[in-house]
C-alpha cells in the first residue's frame, strides 16, 4: 500500500509536468499526503543521518542553500526541498523524489507550517532564525506564531538540538529552560545601526511584555537587547559573528567564532542579512556535528538562490534580483543597492496577492529615500505599482522621474531602454512579482525555470 501510494503520487507529478502545470513540484506531494497522511514521517525515518528543519520570516531559503553546500562537502547525501514549496506537500514531494538515495534531510519550512512539519519530520536539529512582521493578513499576529513555536519547542524530545538567534528577543526566549540550545548572534559592534528603525517589529520583552532596551541594533528589531523591568537579557551566543564586512554589492567577508575555533569566509551574497544567514548555517553545522575548516569555502561557493541576489544577463544589461517581502528585507535591499556607485537604474514590482500579503501598507515602513538621488531611472511595475509610486512621491521623488507600468514585460523593457549597455538594473520585487518576472525571463530565454535550477 505504501509503495503503491508513492507510485501513484509520482505518476501524478509526471502527468502534471506533461500538462505544463508549473513543473509539478508539489502535485506528487499533495497526492501522496492524500493517500498516506503520515508519508513524511514514514519516508524521513529512513534517513540514516536524520534531518534538519530551518524556519524564519527572512533568510530561510538562502540559509538552507548555505547549509546544503556544507553537508554536500562533508560527503552527506541529502534530500532537500530547495527548489520547491516549503509547506508539508513540498516536503512530501521532495522526500518522494529523493529519500531512497539520501541519508540526510534538509528542509526549509514556512513559519506557519513549522509545527506540523516538525512533528512529522522528527528532525535532529531545528534552526529558528527570526520573526519579522510579514503577511499579517495570512498569519495573524506575530504573537500567535510565537505561541505556536513555543508549544512546539516544549514538545520536542531532549535530544533534539534547537539552534536559535540570540539577537531576536522572541526567538531567543524559545530556548528558556531548555538544555543544549545553540545560540548564534552578531557581535560586530561596527554593524550597529543606531536606534530601532520604525520597521522594528517586536521590541517588548518576551517574558514580561515591557519595552526592551538595546545597546546595539543590527536589522529591524535584531540586536543586543535586555529588559530593564525583569532582567531578561540576550543569551551569549556560542556561534558568534565577530566581523561582518560588506565588501561589495554581492560580497561579504565574515569571521565567526565557534566552539571548534574561528571560521572565515568570503560570501558571494549581498548584505549583512546574508552574514546572519551564514552564521545560522555554521551554527546548524555545529549542531549536526560538522566542524571542519572547510566550512568557510563551502559557504563561499554558495550561489544566491533565485531572486535573492541572483544576477541575470539581459540585452547587455545585468539584472540583480533582490526579493523583499517585508520592511526589514526591503530596508536591507535598499542598503545593498546604495553600495553601488551612482547613477543606478531601478526596477521595482509590488504585488498584493496571497503569498505577498494583501496589505501593502508595509511599503510606508521602508526607507526608500536614499535611492532617489542616486537613481538615473525608476521603473515601477506590479498590481499595486501606483501605490509604490505614490510612496516614492510622498518621500520626495518627483513624479516625472517615475515610469509606472503594470505589465511585467513592459516594465522590464522600459528599464532596459532607460539604461545604457553594460549597466546593472537593480530589481526589487515582492514574492509573486518575482515569480512573474522569472516566468518572463524564462520566456526570453535568459533564465531557467526554478524547478530546473540546480540546488
Ligand atoms: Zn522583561
Amino acid at each position: 500500500m505504501r509503495r503503491a501510494a508513492q507510485l501513484i503520487a509520482r505518476g501524478a507529478g509526471w502527468l502534471s509536468r506533461r500538462l505544463g502545470r508549473g513543473g509539478g513540484t508539489t502535485v506528487p506531494g499533495v497526492v501522496l499526503l492524500k493517500l498516506r497522511p503520515q508519508a513524511v514521517r514514514e519516508l524521513s525515518r529512513g534517513l540514516r543521518r536524520g534531518s534538519v528543519v530551518i524556519s524564519a520570516t527572512n533568510g530561510k531559503t538562502t540559509t538552507a542553500r548555505l547549509l546544503r553546500s556544507v553537508v554536500d562537502d562533508a560527503g552527506w547525501s541529502t534530500v532537500a526541498n530547495t527548489a520547491g514549496s516549503n509547506l508539508l506537500r513540498g516536503i512530501a514531494a521532495a522526500l518522494l523524489d529523493g529519500a531512497d538515495n539520501a541519508d540526510f534531510g534538509l528542509f526549509e519550512v514556512d513559519e506557519a507550517a513549522l509545527d506540523t512539519a516538525t512533528r512529522q519530520l522528527e528532525p535532529r536539529v531545528v534552526v529558528l532564525m527570526n520573526l519579522f512582521r510579514d503577511q499579517l493578513d495570512r498569519y495573524g499576529e506575530l504573537e500567535t506564531l510565537v505561541a505556536r513555536w513555543h508549544a512546539l519547542i516544549a514538545s520536542l524530545p531532549e535530544d533534539v538540538v534547537v539552534v536559535l538567534n540570540a539577537d531576536d528577543p522572541s526567538v531567543a526566549h524559545l530556548g528558556a529552560g531548555r538544555s543544549g540550545v545553540v545560540y548564534f548572534g552578531l557581535d560586530d559592534r561596527s554593524q550597529g545601526r543606531g536606534g530601532l528603525a520604525h520597521a522594528a517589529d517586536s521590541t517588548n520583552c518576551p517574558r514580561c511584555d515591557q519595552p526592551l532596551e538595546y545597546t546595539l541594533v543590527t536589522i529591524g528589531h535584531l540586536g543586543h537587547w535586555s529588559c530593564p523591568a525583569c532582567g531578561l537579557t540576550r543569551p551569549t551566543p556560542q556561534v558568534s559573528l565577530r566581523t561582518a564586512e560588506v565588501t561589495g554589492i554581492d560580497s561579504v567577508h565574515i569571521e565567526v567564532q565557534t566552539p571548534a575555533g574561528p571560521l572565515r569566509s568570503e560570501l558571494a551574497l549581498p548584505g549583512l542579512h546574508n552574514a546572519y544567514n551564514a552564521t545560522a548555517a555554521i551554527a546548524a553545522a555545529h549542531a549536526l556535528g560538522i566542524e571542519t575548516p572547510r566550512i568557510g569555502s563551502s559557504l563561499a561557493r554558495t550561489q544566491a538562490a533565485f531572486g535573492r541576489g541572483e544576477r541575470i544577463a539581459l540585452e547587455g544589461r545585468d539584472l540583480l534580483l533582490l526579493l523583499a517581502k517585508n520592511p526589514a528585507g526591503a530596508n536591507e535591499n535598499v542598503r545593498t543597492v546604495c553600495l553601488a556607485p551612482a547613477p543606478i537604474h531601478l526596477l521595482l514590482f509590488l504585488n498584493d496577492r496571497t503569498a505577498d500579503g494583501q496589505d501593502v501598507s508595509w511599503i510606508w515602513d521602508v526607507d526608500y529615500e536614499p535611492l532617489f538621488e542616486r537613481a538615473a531611472s525608476i521603473t515601477i511595475g506590479g498590481d499595486r505599482a501606483h501605490d509604490l509610486a505614490l510612496r516614492f512621491v510622498y518621500g520626495g521623488c518627483e513624479r516625472g522621474r517615475i515610469t509606472v507600468g503594470t505589465g511585467v514585460a513592459e516594465a522590464i523593457d522600459h528599464a532596459v531602454d532607460s539604461s545604457p549597455e553594460g549597466a546593472t538594473i537593480y530589481v526589487l520585487p515582492t514574492y509573486t512579482a518575482m515569480l512573474d518576472l522569472r516566468a518572463d525571463l524564462v520566456r526570453r530565454g535568459v533564465a531557467r525555470a526554478f524547478w530546473e535550477e540546480a540546488p
